[in-house]
């Protein structure tokens, strides 16, 4: 297990898809232990595989105390009903902008046994949920900002 580095936007690995996990081998159990290890410190709340540079399709958290991690995650249901707030990302470091997502969402996705799991939740857990799937998807919460705050982030972005 190790704390690992994280990747910074411009890093073309934070924008490339993720595949999914295969056979459950010892890379993908070290990959699961560096995923829980690194997101458990202070003022971290999700983690995408991709963020420490490995292309596949997992994720852990780290909300209110609770850490864990879903391989091969999908979003089930997300609500009609949104939330604002702001949002940031380990890879995007020291910036928060306003980001509107669903205020509930559900994930679905396998444990190392291979047994389905499920992660929901709402407010910060649905916004973890939603952003770092996203990043196995090769996206960022900077997409999904609304134009003009996307155009003062890009500025702030490049003043990194
Ligand atoms: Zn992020």
């Amino acid at each position: 297990m190790a704390i690992r580095d994280i990747r910074i936007i411009g890093d073309p690995v934070l924008r490339t898809p993720c595949d999914p996990i295969g056979p459950i081998d010892d890379s993908v159990r070290s990959l699961v232990a560096d995923l829980v290890e690194t997101v458990d410190q202070e003022g971290r709340a999700g983690l995408a595989a991709n963020q420490i540079g490995v292309n596949l399709r997992a994720f852990s958290y780290n909300i209110e105390d609770e850490v864990g991690y879903v391989l091969n995650p999908r979003i089930v249901e997300l609500s009609e009903e949104d939330q604002d707030g702001d949002e940031g990302c380990l890879s995007v470091p020291g910036l928060w902008f306003p980001c509107r997502r669903a205020w509930y969402a559900r994930v679905v996705g396998i444990n190392l046994d291979g047994d389905e799991v499920m992660v929901e939740g709402t407010q910060l857990m649905a916004r973890c949920l939603q952003h770092e799937v996203d990043h196995l998807d090769g996206k960022l919460y900077l997409d999904r900002l609304d134009r003009a705050v996307r155009k003062k982030a890009m500025q702030a972005v490049r003043d990194l």
